[in-house]
């Protein structure tokens, strides 16, 4: 059994807990160290991605991802979470990007169309492979989304969020959660097929497109400036209103308390 200096104790806070095995989840554990290493190369040979990660104490104090662990050392490692209640400078250095804008991973169309409705620039190409959708997100600012681990484990990857469901509507609010997005939504601003901008039309301009029994009670369209298609309230609205209602709806996160030095104390479990 490793002792105290060939060994560092090492305890994940909330949702970073499901990356972990049962037997480690929430609970203090030890991992041998056989010489120095970083701490972001031991958060992710635990199979944590680098990108779920915002705050790690060593010791008590805040550490960034090439801190050199040599034993003996208590690590906490914390998820981003916008609510943390923790002094920005002590975070981990990762400036947001200014206009979220996304590259989903695939299997996330239903996830995409949702985005997309709510205005949000989201890219989503299947079938590219891994090393394609993580360049694509590092040479083109974009936050990666994904159900693969590893794929956010890339070293290329700076911006990402893990997807803990496999439900869309879920799936939303957790990005819209994570990023806190609520005040970024622009309903009606970009076509759920192409990701392309909408845009008021004149609906004599579009005539053709608006099935006559449409014509007499709608006055106001949107047009995709890519593919063309148009929407009106009455089709798309119902289905739009909900998915708003659902994030509109959904209680913001609770404020979590900013660890106090050690590595012990358990927030939300
Ligand atoms: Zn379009």
């Amino acid at each position: 059994m490793a002792d105290e200096f060939t060994s560092v104790e090492v305890r994940f806070y909330e949702e970073l807990n499901d990356f972990l095995p049962a037997e480690r989840r929430k609970r203090a554990f030890r991992v041998p160290l056989s010489e120095p290493r970083s701490v972001k190369d031991l958060i992710e040979s635990l199979q944590v991605p680098h990108t779920e990660v915002d705050l790690i104490l060593v010791d008590g104090e805040s550490v960034g991802f090439e801190h050199l662990l040599r034993g003996g050392e208590r690590v906490a490692v914390y998820p981003v979470f916008e609510s943390l209640n923790v002094a920005s400078a002590s975070r981990l250095h990762r400036p947001p990007l200014r206009a979220p804008r996304f590259l989903a991973d695939v299997h996330l169309g239903a996830l995409v169309r949702r985005l997309r409705l709510l205005g949000f620039d989201c890219l989503y190409e299947p079938p590219w492979d891994d090393a394609i959708l993580a360049q694509r997100s590092a040479s083109e600012q974009r936050i990666l989304l994904t159900r693969d681990r590893r794929l956010l484990m890339r070293a290329v990857v700076t911006h990402g969020v893990f997807l803990h469901s496999d439900q869309p509507d879920e799936q939303m609010l957790e990005v819209v959660r994570r990023l806190d997005l609520r005040d970024e939504i622009r309903p009606l601003a970009r076509c759920s097929v192409c990701n392309g901008r909408l845009a008021e039309v004149r609906k004599e301009e579009v005539r053709e497109l608006i099935p006559p029994k449409t014509w007499h009670y709608t006055d106001v369209y949107y047009q995709c400036s890519q593919c063309r298609k148009l929407y009106w309230k009455g089709t798309h609205w119902p289905r739009l209103r909900q998915i708003l209602d659902r994030v509109l709806t959904d209680a913001p996160p609770e404020n979590v308390s900013p660890p106090t030095g050690g590595g012990d104390r358990d927030p939300a479990g």
